[in-house]
């Protein structure tokens, strides 16, 4: 079966990586919930996609610039007037039950990671007591590899963009990714064909997909089998795989 990860929280269903999105997710038949973490600047972990806050927030400027108790006092858009949450309050919404935290671990401007940002989500999980039921997963190989270094997740991904793809070529992708010993790729949706799909799992890797966000690219994922794909519409997933289930 494929599994279904909630992008952001079903992204196109609630405010992104918002309290409001994340336990609307708790409630759905999804495996996986995926959102977005970036360090503040006293060292908390903050969850939110985008480096900087101007797009969800009323406020501006590089998350990595402030600290929590700023970014605290800014609303999410859409929300109401919630604030954005940290990574301990986005695990124990999902504590409860068994939907396995899917944790993009993000850089700042230009691509320029974090210094210790990897190891520190590491340690969050580990002190959390839920290594075991997260996936970690980045678009850089190395923030991926850094984070492994650090604590046991229950696996591990790396994101491909689709111009990498284009301008490596899956077969050093592929080689890429296990000389790093990560098990499994996650290839934009529109990258994936049957034949991308057999070549990976000749390989002996997974196969993820992501931006799986209207009814025909989750009909296509799910006719290709793939491991699991995100969707900013988990309810549509879940819908169609059900459907199919039944016939
Ligand atoms: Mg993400």
């Amino acid at each position: 079966m494929t599994d279904i990860a909630s992008h952001r929280g079903g992204a196109l269903l609630w405010p992104e990586n918002s309290r409001i999105a994340f336990e609307n997710t708790a409630k759905l038949a999804v495996e996986q919930v995926e959102f977005d973490v970036h360090p503040t600047r006293d060292g908390k972990l903050a969850v939110i996609h985008d480096d900087t806050l101007d797009r969800t927030t009323d406020g501006s400027g590089p998350v990595a610039a402030r600290d929590w108790a700023e970014l605290s006092r800014l609303t999410l858009k859409g929300t109401g007037g919630q604030r954005m949450l940290l990574l301990d309050e986005v695990i124990e919404i999902f504590r409860p039950t068994p939907i396995v935290l899917r944790l993009e671990i993000k850089c700042g401007p230009d691509r320029e990671p974090y210094p210790g940002h990897p190891a520190k989500v590491m340690a969050a999980l580990g002190q959390a007591r839920v290594l075991e039921r997260s996936v970690v997963t980045s678009f850089q190989l190395d923030t991926v590899v850094a984070a492994v270094a650090h604590g046991r997740p229950m696996s591990h991904v790396w994101l491909v963009l689709p111009q990498l793809q284009v301008d490596l070529g899956l077969d050093r992708i592929i080689a890429a990714a296990k000389a790093a010993c990560v098990p499994i790729i996650g290839l934009r949706q529109n990258m994936l064909t049957e034949s991308v799909v057999a070549a990976v799992r000749k390989a002996g890797l997974g196969i993820g997909g992501w931006a799986c966000n209207d009814a025909a690219a989750i009909a296509r994922l799910l006719d290709l089998e793939v491991d699991v794909f995100t969707t900013d519409r988990p309810d549509l997933a879940i819908a169609q795989r059900k459907a199919r289930s039944k016939d």
